[in-house]
């Protein structure tokens, strides 16, 4: 098992290992030379500081970050033929002392012997092939030295030296065994027994290294479970751990022996081929792959006696050399995993230049926007509502947002970008506020109308100040009966989030007087019971209904659905409008069955509060 930070461990002993050598080594030059033996002892100690010098050099160019995984292997193999190197010659001046009596220098070699010993067998512990030769090469001349002195203590010594051997060969393999299993933890996914994050970036790395000098192509499987949480919540994490299991069983199976595979955390897993000669084969090959893992993953778990079944979205990242940046391309798979997300999960897709321009745009939306409130880029249009006589008796208000470098930019694309930031709390402020300023200021200017819609984001209605942000706004900028002219407009999918938060809030802002519209209707979770629950005032008709109301074509199943939403409303007591009137035709459809209010480019596009009032005047 071998990663970042074994190599960074042995890279380390290199600097010791020189000191431990060039300073002690000098001390060994002074006592040849008080013993006649300086020729000897000054050859050794050459060799000693070419051997450092050496060191030093493969110390230096060691850098993990930008070397593949081949410079990695063979740097390793030239650090071992150092550390080989530099104990044999510490074996060797034993060697070579061991016999000199005079001044006791054979004590010194004895005592050095055994230092080097340990020193090797607690510093290269995290490799085998390291401490276990050099261990024996150190101790089998000072078992043999004794051996050959033929007293009866140096009988008893040898058998000491041996014991000794064993403690160091134990207490080596001992501390090996903690550093792999340490290790292994540390790179190891406990539950699915999968690498995990820090061991998969760091294989990235060497891999993205590697391709740089080949040339080569891989590919990233981010993979990610549809709806995990649901089992998570209703069958308990025990369950939920098992089906992670059993997952991460699976894509095994599915995977070949150089392909690698991590769980990033929760239900997400990732892989990584096999370096791949052209990017073709690199995409068939991850597209194949994907397709079988989605096919194996949607087979049905049997765990604790529940039939589980789940589905699973996966973003595919081609990995090339132009990047240095491992986590760039884990990034692109994640941004075309939600891709797949947002088309509805339970598929694939690879990430392309389309998507990658759609990111940098909504990238530069997101810096923008945050100026955009400051420079005054935020304006309201409003488009007019009329009645059956097409009298206007009312508005929606719609955001435009001008920018110097985007121009105009449509709400359909900075609303979404405003929501995911949180701007969108303080945009929706604004809009309200602008709202209700306006509509005060008619009312002083004689233009009388009966509603001003206001459309109302999911995550602004349910921050937690927005019912006192828009009392406070109320009490502010519009007198008390003007406030019932107010209507706010949600839309289909707050309702799905939390029923009885929506009452709540909306039975809150009713005691200011303002009415409530449910914007888009049929095109989300409508349904007759939240029809009866939520006190609502109206319904819009959302205009894809409204826009097959053909006079050529003769839609009856849209005509049917318009029909029977009309009914319903008039059963709910519900006030009901139509957007997207475009045509007469479709005007005159509607009338014919009792529609409230009529807004669409039939009658006028959204306007600028200027070309508002003189439409406004003009229809009086
Ligand atoms: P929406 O609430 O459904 O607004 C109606 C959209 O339909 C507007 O687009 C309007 O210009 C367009 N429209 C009106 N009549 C016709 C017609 O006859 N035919 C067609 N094809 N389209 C028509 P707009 O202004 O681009 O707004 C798009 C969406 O952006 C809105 O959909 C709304 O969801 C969101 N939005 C706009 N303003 C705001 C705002 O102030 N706050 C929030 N939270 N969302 C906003
Ligand atoms: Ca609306
Ligand atoms: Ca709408």
């Amino acid at each position: 098992m071998k990663d970042k930070r074994f190599y960074t461990f042995l890279n380390k002993q290199i600097p010791v290992m020189m000191v431990l050598s060039l300073f002690p080594g000098l001390a060994y030059i002074l006592l040849g030379w008080l013993n006649d033996i300086h020729v000897r002892a000054i050859i050794w100690y050459t060799l000693i500081v070419a051997a450092s010098i050496w060191g030093y050099r493969l110390y230096k160019i060691f850098d993990f970050d930008t070397m593949s995984s081949q410079q990695t292997e063979k740097w390793n193999q030239q650090l071992s033929y150092f550390f080989y190197t530099i104990f044999v010659l510490w074996a060797l001046i034993f060697i070579l002392y061991a016999n000199e009596t005079t001044n006791n220098l054979h004590y010194i070699a004895i005592f050095t012997e055994i230092g080097a010993s340990v020193v090797a067998s607690t510093l290269l512990s995290p490799d085998k092939k390291l401490y276990q030769p050099i261990i024996l090469i150190l101790m089998i001349p000072l078992i043999f030295y004794f051996f050959s002195i033929g007293e009866w203590y140096s009988y008893v010594l040898t058998l000491f030296a041996c014991i000794f051997t064993w403690v160091l060969f134990y207490a080596a393999n001992s501390s090996y065994d903690l550093l792999m299993k340490a290790n292994y933890q540390a790179s190891h996914d406990v539950l699915t027994k999968l690498n995990n994050r820090y061991h998969f970036i760091n294989y990235l790395q060497q891999m993205m290294n590697s391709l740089q000098a080949t040339k080569k192509f891989t590919y990233l499987l981010l993979i990610d479970l549809d709806h995990f949480k649901t089992i998570n919540d209703s069958l308990g994490h025990d369950v939920g751990d098992k089906l992670l299991k059993e997952v991460s069983h699976r894509i095994r199976q599915n995977t070949r022996v150089n392909n690698m595979v991590a769980r990033l955390g929760g239900d997400e897993f990732i892989i990584c081929g096999p370096e791949i000669s052209s990017l073709e084969t690199c995409r068939d090959e991850a597209m194949s792959l994907a397709r079988n893992l989605i096919e194996s993953l949607k087979q049905t778990y049997i765990i604790d006696q529940h039939h589980l079944y789940i589905s699973s979205s996966i973003g595919v990242s081609l990995v090339d050399s132009t990047t240095h940046n491992a986590n760039n391309f884990i990034k692109e798979a994640d941004i075309a995993m939600y891709e797949v997300k947002a088309k509805g999960r339970d598929g694939v897709y690879i990430f392309d230049d389309e998507m990658s321009a759609r990111v940098e745009s909504r990238l530069e939306i997101e810096r923008l926007l945050h100026f955009a409130l400051n420079k005054n880029e935020i304006t309201l249009h409003f488009q007019p509502q009329l009645n059956e006589q097409k009298r206007i008796i009312g508005a929606e208000t719609l955001v435009r947002w001008n920018n110097d470098t985007l121009g105009l930019v449509s709400p359909v694309d900075f609303i979404p970008v405003a929501e995911q930031t949180g701007i969108i709390v303080e945009l929706g402020n604004y809009i309200i506020e602008t709202a209700f300023k306006t509509l005060h200021k008619w009312e002083n200017d004689g233009i009388e109308l009966s509603q001003l819609s206001i459309n109302i984001s999911m995550r602004q209605f349910f921050h937690y100040r927005f019912v006192e942000d828009v009392t406070e706004l109320a009490k502010r900028h519009l007198p008390e009966t003007q406030r019932n002219k107010i209507v706010f407009e949600l839309t289909e999918t707050i309702v799905a989030e939390d029923i009885e938060k929506v009452i709540e809030i909306i039975g809150q802002l009713k005691q200011l007087g303002i009415h409530f519209s449910m914007d888009d209707f049929g095109t989300g979770y409508s349904s007759l019971s939240y029809l009866r629950q939520l006190p609502i005032d109206e319904l819009k008709i959302d205009r894809s209904f409204v826009s097959t109301l053909n006079s050529s074509i003769n839609n009856e199943d849209s005509q049917a659905m318009i029909i029977t939403i009309l009914t319903m409303a008039k059963i709910f007591n519900l006030r009901i409008v139509a957007e997207g009137v475009e045509t007469e035709y479709q005007f005159d459809f509607l009338t014919q069955y009792k529609c409230d209010i009529y807004q669409g480019f039939h009658f006028s596009k959204p306007l600028s509060e200027d070309d508002f009032i003189q439409y406004y005047l003009d229809n009086q």
